[in-house]
């Protein structure tokens, strides 16, 4: 039987996200950094190589970790990505090995990407208005992430997931375009609520934050068949006509928080426990010191032991 990682919370966790570099050419007005580690910037020599991450793998997959999803900054930047999803790839056991990108550079890369194992891709498209998009991204170009979404179909990354991050007045008005859009190209729109970055101010949260829930009653009315995801009780609404909408709802939900079965990894190789907490347990650091593999798998364990939900049952407050 394949070794199972468990929380103190009885939350299993099977899957990783690594952030491979704190770059990136766009400069989102929601962006939570999730790449970053706390203390700051790290300097370029902190950067896990791809043969480093190779050896992570191994170790994450001997100890039951089988998804694996790639995260910045924007990971297109770095001038290896293919190597180190090549590195990631060939480790036997990876059964799911993903993208998460803007989707700027994906018109040159997705072919080499996926030969070199990747297997699917999430791409950032808040909007198709390409105004808004130039709002929200700070210096996106929205023709070159169309023109990446479909050499990302040509492919063959299955699927392809929109990321579509609700804001209150930029963007709200458009899930139904957005629904006809993936429709139309035969993708999955992910719908994700705003979450407050660390650092970021309250009057920015409170001015675009809007909640899903109205969104996620109209869903259930249109659709014909509701499930629910095991990765953090996300539901997916198949809508007629053969498209696909999962909603992302993260703040204020406990229910998210008890199935979340991830460990992220923070470009300089420290494993953080929760995005929306600071703490970290560094890896890299023993690994370039020597660490063996025994000692290695015991920090992952080590990470799995202090995780806990950020939202806890009692009226989903923060713990
Ligand atoms: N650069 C890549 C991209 O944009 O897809 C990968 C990193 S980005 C931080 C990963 C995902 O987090 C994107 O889909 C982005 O839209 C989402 N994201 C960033 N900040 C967010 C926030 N404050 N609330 C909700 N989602 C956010
Ligand atoms: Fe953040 Fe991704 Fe936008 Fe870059 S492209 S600013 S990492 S959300």
């Amino acid at each position: 039987m394949r070794p199972r990682l468990v929380d103190r919370f009885g939350r299993p966790v099977d899957g990783l996200r690594i952030s491979v570099t704190e770059a990136c050419n766009f400069a989102c007005i929601y962006c939570h950094r999730e790449g970053a580690w706390p203390g700051g910037r790290s300097a370029n020599e902190r950067q896990m190589r791809a043969d480093e991450l190779g050896r992570i793998t191994r170790l994450a997959v001997e100890l039951g970790i089988t998804k694996f999803k790639l995260t910045g900054g924007e990971p297109t930047l770095r001038p290896d990505i293919v190597d180190v999803v090549a590195e990631m790839g060939a480790i036997g056991g990876v059964e799911d090995l993903s993208m998460t990108t803007n989707g700027s550079r994906l018109a040159e890369l997705a072919y080499e990407l996926a030969e070199a194992g990747l297997m699917r891709v999430n791409v950032s498209l808040d909007t198709l208005d390409p105004g808004k998009f130039e709002l929200i991204t700070g210096r996106g170009k929205l023709d070159a992430v169309l023109a990446g979404i479909e050499a990302a179909l040509d492919a063959g990354l299955r699927p392809v997931k929109l990321n579509m991050v609700l804001l209150r007045g930029l963007n709200d008005g458009e899930v139904w375009d957005m629904v006809d859009f993936a429709r139309e190209k035969g993708v999955i729109l992910q719908v994700i609520e705003l979450v407050r970055a660390p650092g970021v101010p309250a009057s920015f949260f409170e001015a675009y934050h809007i909640g899903l829930e109205e969104l996620e009653a109209e869903l259930a009315r249109k659709a014909v068949k509701v499930v629910r995801r095991q990765l953090q009780d996300r539901p997916k609404f198949f809508l007629p006509e053969g498209v696909e909408v999962e909603l992302v709802r993260p703040v204020h939900n406990s229910a998210f928080c008890a199935k979340c079965r991830r460990l992220r990894l923070t470009s300089d190789g420290r494993l953080k426990l929760c995005l929306m907490r600071p703490d970290t347990l560094d890896l890299l650091g023993p690994l370039r010191s020597g660490a063996s593999d025994e000692e290695l798998k015991a920090i992952f364990k080590r990470a799995v032991e202090l995780r806990e939900p950020y939202y806890r049952a009692s009226e989903d407050e923060q713990s």
